[in-house]
């Protein structure tokens, strides 16, 4: 995660900090080495979104586009499951970054939940996936009942 708790005040990760984790209070470490971005780690292995996944730089890039007080946003399921939305919007739109796959039952799962929901898919992590995409757009004519707008973006600027 990139943010946490410390002391109340949501921050980001700075080396030796220790905070508390937004989506389920239980304790986090700053993790600030140099191969992975900074981030909050719980402090136990436990992962309190199961739908979270190891951020990757293109996510938190992504991420970073929006402001910081729309990012990492935490729900709660009517039956108690903690999720953490990577955007949400003053209007309440959801923006999810997913770089890896996901099965279909999840992905319905995550759009029920989150309504209305964007996803950007990361079309670059297997060879196949962009041609794949492309071909889903190009042929998918959108529906009014799923609502599947799809648009297909240049790579980001790093
Ligand atoms: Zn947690």
């Amino acid at each position: 995660m990139k943010f946490a708790f410390v002391d109340g005040i949501r921050q980001e990760a700075t080396s030796g900090l220790r905070g508390s984790c937004p989506g389920c209070g239980s304790p986090t470490l700053a993790k600030c080495g140099v191969k992975r971005l900074h981030h909050w780690a719980h402090v136990s292995t436990a992962v309190c979104d199961r739908w979270w996944e190891p951020e990757t730089e293109r996510h938190r890039a992504w991420k970073n586009q929006f402001p910081a007080e729309w990012q990492e946003i935490r729900h709660l399921t009517t039956d108690g499951e903690v999720h953490i939305a990577d955007v949400k919007t003053a209007s309440g739109t959801i923006v999810e970054f997913q770089h890896s796959a996901i099965s279909l039952h999840e992905k319905s799962s995550r759009e029920a939940f989150y309504d209305p929901l964007v996803w950007i898919a990361d079309g670059t992590r297997l060879k196949r996936d962009l041609p794949s995409f492309r071909q889903e757009i190009t042929t998918t004519a959108p529906s009014a009942e799923s609502r599947t707008r799809a648009w297909v973006g240049g790579q980001m600027a790093q």
